[in-house]
């Protein structure tokens, strides 16, 4: 560990000229800025080309900013109470632009003054056919003008307060250029090794990051750009492959040498379909992992209906040929339940014992199962996690398989498993897509399988979207699927479970449906999540069998429910779910040979955002596709099945826009530790350096 000098950026932030004590406190309270680290790392959001003056005639409807310089006409306020506002005219050769402001109404007034010449840039809208600008920034144009410098001003972020104390987001700038001549190279030492930079064209670390603040002009700064959102990304993957690569080298795991007896007999004889090539990828993928001595711990993403299942019980059938016992966990009692039936179904007379345990498990049954797994003549058994969780002792599980890990969270799951001396593989088997970019990076540090194929033969479901004018047609619709022997889902949206009106949404909906299906000659099911479990089951089961037409349900159906002869999907309220729930709960038809329907039901008045989802919905089936719009439309903190992981925190780089540079940033990352996974080569050390100086982010034992 080298000694290192303590950088002038490691100043703090009221020593800088310009600040001081009083302004000090405002940048470290409102920004974050405690050093002068900070403050170079907060980076400008535009910068303003005082050279580029539209006219105001060129202000139309898609006009987003624009920058114009005139005479201030009249400045006055108007309006009371809460109309109250400052309003301004801004004239130049083409036309009337005006200003308008609600707060800070008299220091603005004081710093106007009519008949003079200002620069204003700002947000435009038109209203009454009339150009404005609300909250404009202004400044004399004199000033302007006698800077003389035709540069690009740098525009910081900031926040109403520190405006109020001077510190807007363009005085922000006379800070950053009173730090930046005060820095060098050495403050700033290079971290990403020559041959990527130079192989990549960009900029060093030095001079992209004060390009950031003080470009010569536009290519200048997207270069330095290009640069730093690299570094963010290359960086976060460099970390995250060294997460993974320790834990393979560190961690202990049960060994499954063999394919096994279970597994071949299996494989040659009972499997009542060929596997799809996603299918076998995926299990040559674990048959490694579980291989090597390590413990596995594999993320494999499907979309709905790709069969996990089956990926599921090969792998369970991989452990029990090998002598170790394994246990399947799922979301839900429903779920376990359906599990339980299909493996018991396809493992048929195979000399091996799978038992069912869940909440809802009578004692002595539940007495039995817990013996048979601590003394080992039980090899799998498929429950609720909350169950598995608790006291199960095995005599030697070697395999845990968590179903829809979405609902309860990666890194739980993985930690739950730890405290053991050799901990079972685990396998999180989830049915929500995660685009590609945020799986890069919220799961870097696990092993990850994608399943991005189907079954063959299945036809693609069609999805309309209709409003509740239609609701008898869609009724008559699902009537007429009934009659060629169809079933028909009919969920209703409970956000919450306990939530009453939705609660009575869905009472109301099922004496409906009850209406539009009369009794005897139709049967229904209800299921929702206040029905006490045997109930539950009941009711799922007479669906399940047949016995009833329709299923009306809230979400608790959701997950990886399959009814192969359900061919309609009427979803109520669709605008109150989000797109991945959407896709969810869509992937509950198409699971058998029928042509199937997903019929999304709204109110009439639809905001753009719902209107959107629905149509990105009509428009694909693929889960990926659906994935990414999600990213695009709620950004990367929102979306389900992701943990919130400090990875995912970016200044400049972002998952939705930038995913070549993240792509370019995971290649060179792979690439490098390949070639040298301890980061001992000479060409290596200052990204060595780098990571070390950046304590508590890189998790990363075995390098001292
Ligand atoms: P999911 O990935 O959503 O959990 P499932 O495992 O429930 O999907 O599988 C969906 C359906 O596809 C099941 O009926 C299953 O039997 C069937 N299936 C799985 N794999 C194949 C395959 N290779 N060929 C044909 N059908 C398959
Ligand atoms: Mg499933």
């Amino acid at each position: 560990m080298s000694f290192e000098t303590p950088s002038i950026l490691d100043s703090p932030i009221e020593y800088l000229k310009g600040v001081g004590p009083l302004k000090g406190d405002m940048l470290r309270k409102e920004l974050s800025v405690f050093t002068f680290r900070d403050l170079l790392e907060h980076y400008p959001n535009r910068h303003l080309d005082k050279t580029k003056v539209n006219t105001i005639r060129e202000i139309n409807a898609q006009t987003e900013f624009i920058q114009v310089a005139g005479t201030l006409l009249n400045v006055s306020v108007l309006g009371e109470k809460r109309g109250r506002r400052l309003v301004a005219q801004l004239q130049d050769k083409t036309g009337i632009l005006e200003l308008t402001w609600f707060q800070g109404i008299q220091w603005v007034q004081k710093t106007l003054t009519a008949g003079q010449e200002y620069l204003v840039y700002g947000r435009t809208s038109v209203f009454n056919g009339k150009p404005q600008i609300t909250h404009p920034e202004i400044e004399l144009l004199r000033d302007t003008k006698a800077d003389g410098k035709a540069f690009l001003e740098p525009v910081y972020p900031t926040t109403e307060k520190l405006k109020a104390r001077g510190l807007n987001g363009r005085q922000i700038g006379k800070l950053t250029a009173a730090l930046l001549p005060q820095i060098s190279e050495k403050d700033l030492p290079e971290n990403i090794p020559a041959r990527i930079l130079h192989h990549l064209n960009l900029p060093s670390r030095y001079h992209a990051v004060c390009a950031l603040h003080f470009p010569a002009n536009a290519d200048q700064y997207q270069a330095a750009l290009q640069r730093m959102k690299f570094e963010e990304f290359f960086m976060a993957q460099i970390r995250l492959n060294l997460a993974r690569l320790n834990r393979h080298r560190h961690s202990k795991g049960v060994v499954f040498e063999k394919v096994g007896d279970l597994f071949n007999t299996f494989y040659t004889t009972y499997l009542p379909f060929e596997l799809t090539g996603a299918q076998k990828r995926v299990l040559k993928e674990i048959r490694q992992d579980t291989a090597r001595g390590h413990q596995m711990n594999r993320l494999l993403q499907g979309d709905v209906g790709s069969g996990k299942t089956m990926v599921a019980l090969l792998t369970m059938l991989l452990a029990a040929g090998n002598g170790y016992q394994s246990c399947l966990m799922a979301p839900t009692e429903i779920l376990a339940q359906q599990h339980f039936a299909g493996l018991s179904a396809l493992l048929k007379d195979l000399p091996v014992q799978l038992r069912l345990l869940t909440g809802s498990t009578k004692a002595a049954e539940r007495r039995k199962i817990l013996a048979g797994l601590a003394d080992g003549s039980i090899q799998m058994v498929v429950g609720t996690h909350a169950v598995i969780e608790e006291a199960v002792q095995f005599q030697n599980l070697g395999l845990a398989i968590v179903d829809e890990q979405h609902r309860f969270g990666v890194a739980q799951r993985a930690r739950l498993w730890e405290k053991a001396t050799v901990p079972p593989h685990v396998l999180v088997m989830t049915a929500t897509p995660i685009p590609r970019t945020l799986a890069m990076t919220a799961y870097g540090d696990l092993d990850y399988s994608v399943m991005d194929e189907l079954p063959p033969g299945r036809q693609p479901i069609t999805t309309v979207h209709r409003n509740e004018h239609h609701r008898a047609r869609v009724m008559d619709f699902i009537r007429t699927e009934i009659e060629k022997g169809r079933q028909a889902y009919i969920i209703y949206p409970l956000i919450e479970e306990s939530e009453k009106l939705s609660y009575e949404d869905l009472m109301q909906g099922y004496e409906q449906v009850k209406s539009f299906f009369p009794e005897p000659k139709y049967r229904i099911s209800m299921v929702h999540g206040k029905q006490p479990p045997e109930q539950k089951e009941t009711n799922m089961q007479r669906f399940v069998t047949g016995d009833t037409h329709i299923m009306v349900s809230t979400t608790v159906i959701e997950v990886g429910v399959n009814v192969p002869n359900a061919s309609v999907m009427v979803i109520e309220s669709t605008e109150k779910f989000g797109l991945s729930q959407l896709h969810q709960l869509r992937g509950r038809v198409g699971r058998g040979s029928e042509k199937s329907f997903c019929i999304l039901l709204t109110g009439s008045r639809l905001s753009n955002d719902a209107r959107e989802r629905i149509g990105i919905m009509c428009a694909t089936n693929d889960g990926f596709k659906i994935a990414e719009k999600d990213l695009e439309l709620r950004g990367p903190g929102d979306i389900e099945g992701t943990r919130q992981s400090g990875e995912l925190n970016f200044k400049l780089a972002s998952l939705v826009n930038d995913k070549s540079i993240l792509e370019l940033a995971k290649f060179h990352a792979g690439q490098l530790l390949d070639a040298d996974e301890d980061l001992a080569s000479a060409e290596n050390l200052p990204l060595r350096q780098f990571l070390l100086s950046q304590k508590g982010k890189t998790s990363w034992s075995k390098i001292s």
